[in-house]
């Protein structure tokens, strides 16, 4: 907010306060749009690690150029950009304190779970807490003897109407061999940073550590080249490091060439943040110039151990970080962002994650397959999809990403995960492109970064579907295509969409019956792990989770591995009779055995099928680069 916009501000308050007979007394002593030291509003924050080995660090961030007898509203966010779901950090906050510029003690109001407002000051708090922090991922933060791992929403403060102000942060480096990796603005000293605003700060994740590095020139659009950093913390070898560079380089390029080159970043690189270490947990999230990866596998350079979030992550930078769906905009730090879209930020981002890496060379045509396999058949046969559309599945999102609940939920037959989903839309719209309009996605993504993203105009699902109009120009394939797969709860037939690029989709196991539940031996007894899912063979039975088996067939059941091979040997058709303790009651039910729908991609090399001239070319022009 500027001075004048306070100013105004203030008029606003003081008039109804007047004009209704409530005393505005308590506005009095406010000197109107001037700061008690008549400077700009500014914040600066200053971090230290006294108490690393027991996961807190010290936070001290001072607050100047406030507007003298206004109260202070300093929160912990509730959010962190790219999560859908509630956090609630302010849980790992304590020892608040707040001073004036003098250094006197201000009074400290703590007025709900998450804001803490400060009175009395003199244009300038100085607000310093103690953060526990012991959680390595996308969202939270981690320090400890081996790193400090944070996610700036986890970890700092910030104060209503202080968002446009320009923020400096110092870093008290625990180690003297510790380096900062981050997307913040370099100052020049090596622990010091930079943010324009505040969502650029709590966007800008930071890891500081002995972390091994790599960095390489791209050409940009502007005629110049820009910097990759790749800082991955990771017990390997320099080998190893220098080979799983090599594959991300060729990952960079991939995407490069759907977008035509890198976006404009802020201060010209973009940065890799990589923790593969055993003691964190498997997450990536997006950021504007930068990501944060984590995950427990050891960096290896194949294309199916770490290189999946990585791709995910830098499609991000275009697809959700410019190319913006209009629901997440503003982002707020104080709740929930539901959105329709999310089948495209998201599924559509994770349809280029497999493909990225095919078109890199780092999967064969049988590993994408497999790949396409796994997203085909979570669609294809979920129970969840007939209850809800790509859209409103993606407004799930608040109780599903990285959510937790207490109660048990029912998510096996109502949920589809949009990334899942939103993925096999994305290959049922590439190839339907390709077959009907001889254009791709690729095309249709270009023309979304033009009109929506290099001049990030957030877009509405209205303008996904004017884009793809005009890409077609069949308004009547736009219309069937969204309301069929994204606004309905229809799948594209997929057997004949990959069957121009010679794949094959069948049934995996024709003669199999389909379970749809699972066991696990707790003391010699086999008690079902999963419930049978809505569908499934014995979903009817009532059979639930906790449920303790006795017998199939009059057969008395001694280990779950035995009972899932007796049920696999049977027969579609068949009649199995199954009896069971539910809750302390003996239940006997016939169970009749479905057929097992799983479904499976195979490349018709594979399935002694041939492979035309036509059929090879489709297949190039699509996975190869
Ligand atoms: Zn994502």
């Amino acid at each position: 907010m500027d001075r004048l916009a306070r100013y105004l501000f203030l008029i606003v308050l003081l008039v109804p306060a007047s004009t209704t007979g409530a005393a505005p007394i308590e506005l009095a002593p406010v000197i109107i749009g001037e700061t008690a030291d008549g400077d700009d509003p500014h914040v600066t924050y200053e971090i230290s690690f006294p108490g690393l080995k027991h996961h807190e660090a010290e936070v001290e961030v001072r607050f100047s150029g406030l507007t003298v007898g206004q109260t202070l509203e300093v929160r912990m966010s509730r959010t962190s950009p790219g999560r859908y779901a509630l956090h609630e950090f302010a849980k790992n906050v304590h020892g608040v304190r707040a001073y004036d510029g003098e250094g006197n003690v201000l009074p400290i109001e703590h007025i709900n779970p998450h804001q803490w407002d400060v009175s009395g000051h003199d244009g300038t708090v100085l607000f310093t807490y103690t953060l526990f922090a012991d959680m390595a991922d996308g969202t939270y933060s981690a320090i400890d003897m081996t790193h400090v791992h944070l996610n700036m929403p986890a970890t700092f403060m910030w104060a209503r109407g202080m968002e446009d102000a320009p923020i400096d942060v110092s870093f008290n480096v625990p180690e003297s061999d510790w380096k900062i990796a981050t997307q913040l603005f370099e100052t020049g000293d090596k622990y010091s940073f930079h943010a324009p605003d505040l969502h650029y700060f709590l966007d800008s994740p930071t890891e500081i550590s002995d972390y091994d590095l790599r960095t390489w020139e791209v050409d940009n659009r502007q005629g110049g080249t820009s910097e990759i950093r790749l800082a991955v913390h990771h017990e390997g070898t320099p080998e190893v490091m220098d080979a799983f560079t090599e594959s991300i380089k060729k990952i960079v390029e991939v995407q490069y060439d759907v977008f035509g080159g890198p976006p404009e970043y802020d201060d010209n690189t973009y940065t890799f943040l990589v923790d593969y270490l055993p003691h964190v947990s498997g997450d990536g999230m997006e950021h504007r110039n930068s990501t944060y990866v984590t995950g427990t596998r050891p960096l290896a350079a194949d294309g199916r151990t770490n290189l999946g979030t990585m791709a995910h992550e830098f499609f991000h930078q275009w697809n959700v970080e410019r190319i913006r769906p209009e629901s997440l905009e503003p982002f707020s730090y104080e709740t929930e962002s539901p959105s329709d879209d999310l089948w495209f930020a998201e599924g559509v981002t994770s349809y280029y994650t497999g493909l990225s890496i095919r078109r890199a060379g780092l999967l064969s045509n049988e590993q994408y397959a497999s790949e396409l396999s796994s997203t085909i058949n979570s669609v294809v046969n979920s129970p969840g999809r007939k209850l809800y559309s790509a859209e409103e599945m993606s407004r799930q999102a608040p109780f599903m990403d990285r959510a937790s609940s207490w109660d048990r939920t029912n998510t096996a037959n109502t949920f589809l995960s949009y990334y899942t989903w939103g993925s096999a839309i994305g290959l049922a719209l590439d190839l339907s492109l390709r077959s009907e309009f001889n254009v791709t996605l690729d095309h249709f993504m270009r023309r979304m970064w033009k009109n929506h993203g290099e001049n990030e105009l957030p877009y509405t699902s209205a303008d996904l579907k004017k884009e793809l109009t005009e890409l077609t120009g069949s308004a009547s394939f736009t219309r069937s295509f969204f309301s069929d797969y994204i606004e309905g709860n229809d799948v594209a037939d997929y057997k004949s969409l990959l069957h121009n690029a010679g794949f094959l989709v069948r049934q995996n196991n024709p003669d199999g019956v389909l379970l749809g539940m699972d066991f696990e031996d707790i003391d010699s007894n086999v008690i079902v792990s999963a419930a049978p899912t809505k569908g499934t063979s014995f979903y009817e039975s009532g059979l639930d989770l906790g449920d303790r088996l006795v017998s199939l067939d009059g057969h008395g059941v001694t280990t779950a591995e035995r009972t899932r091979a007796y049920l696999q040997g049977k027969n579609p058709g068949d009649i199995v009779t199954v009896e069971f303790v539910h809750r302390g009651r003996a239940i006997r039910e016939n169970v009749l055995l479905l057929f097992d729908p799983t479904l499976e991609v195979v490349p018709f090399e594979l399935a002694g099928m041939e492979l035309t001239g036509k059929i090879r070319k489709f297949r190039a022009e699509w996975l190869d680069r």
